[in-house]
């Protein structure tokens, strides 16, 4: 199949490109590179299967030339903001990268009758409901940060597009995913910050936030799984067992990099930042029942994902 894969330069883009490129599929990754790397997918440029292809997706002229030009079955829109803490100070971001981009992206599949879509969605769009365990039917979903209101508003333009013009989406809402090529993110910060200073790692809020963390490899074999999706919108809570708390991922951070008596700082408070939410459950039987499951635990998601990112970096020199 054709295939697009848009925000394909990321972290969980440029992993997707390279197991649709195992399976077969024609891959065209779009990116505009603002938080991806074109190395991310450099093992992937000798593909006759493979293109890759700088443009950005709030660009209507652009995507129009790329849809007809190519073509594509199926596009993959993973195309958004994911530094939510840099969006916290500047709403617009969101606006541009994570809501814009799916207006532009539906409104080129309405024009050049592409039928299928899957969207990377977040637990971001229920907002702080910590004492709830949440599912696919929850309602009044409130949230609380930009980012997750303009996923939310995408979930609903897709909707609409979808209703409109009788296609098969897939959405995913997912929690934090970790493994090889992040992009951000608390594994991605706390090595940076170790690498820097190896004696001292200063952790955002008091450390007791804890989430589920999903690793690529599961997530990505939970899209090829279900990506033949029916006519309508099919969502998903995607997820894993289990929840680590950030102090907890700092020790496994500083135990795979081999550092000792590393002292950890806390700026404090129980979230990272205005807009997290610091805890929260998934309740995720409608997955379940089509025969998915992670093979990860949390706890194990991160350990796996460190110990990628360490053999990237030793194979980088
Ligand atoms: P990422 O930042 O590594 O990937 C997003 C990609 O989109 C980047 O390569 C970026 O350069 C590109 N992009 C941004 N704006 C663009 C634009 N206007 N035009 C073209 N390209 C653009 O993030 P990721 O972690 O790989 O996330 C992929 C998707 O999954 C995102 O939509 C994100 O919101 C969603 N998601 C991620 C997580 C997570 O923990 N990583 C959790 C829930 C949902």
């Amino acid at each position: 199949m054709k295939t697009m894969v848009i925000g394909g330069a990321g972290f969980i883009g440029s992993n997707l490109c390279t197991e649709l490129i195992r399976e077969g599929h024609g891959v065209v990754c779009i990116d505009n590179f603002s938080l991806g790397k074109a190395e991310n997918v450099s093992h992937l440029i000798c593909e006759e299967q493979f293109e890759l292809i700088e443009a950005d997706a709030t660009d209507e002229g652009a995507l129009d030339g790329l849809f007809s030009k190519y073509h594509p079955e199926y596009i993959f829109h993973l195309a958004a903001n994911s530094d939510i803490r840099e969006s916290a100070d500047n709403p617009e971001i969101e606006y541009r990268n994570t809501y814009t981009t799916t207006l532009r992206i539906l409104s080129a599949m309405k024009k050049f009758d592409i039928k299928k879509i899957f969207f990377a969605s977040t637990s971001a769009v229920y907002g702080d409901r910590r004492d709830e365990v949440l599912d696919e039917n929850t309602s009044n979903l409130s949230p609380i940060s930009y980012y997750g209101a303009s996923k939310l508003g995408s979930e609903a333009l897709i909707s609409a597009f979808s209703y409109m013009n009788d296609m098969s989406a897939l959405i995913f809402r997912f929690p934090n995913v970790v493994g090889g090529h992040l992009t951000h993110g608390v594994i991605f910060d706390f090595m940076k910050r170790l690498e820097e200073d190896p004696v001292r790692l200063i952790i955002l809020g008091d450390g007791n936030q804890t989430k589920p963390y999903i690793h690529e490899a599961d997530l990505i074999g939970a899209i090829m799984m279900l990506m033949d999706a029916p006519k309508g919108v099919s969502l998903y809570n995607v997820g894993t067992h289990g929840a680590t708390k950030v102090t907890s991922i700092a020790d496994i951070v500083c135990e795979e990099m081999g550092l000792k008596d590393v002292k950890y700082e806390y700026t404090g408070g129980e979230s990272g930042w205005k807009g997290d939410v610091p805890r929260f459950r998934y309740c995720m039987d409608k997955i379940h029942a089509t025969g998915w499951r992670a093979r990860f635990s949390s706890d194990e998601a991160v350990r796996a994902a460190v110990r990628d990112i360490l053999k990237e970096r030793e194979s980088h020199g």
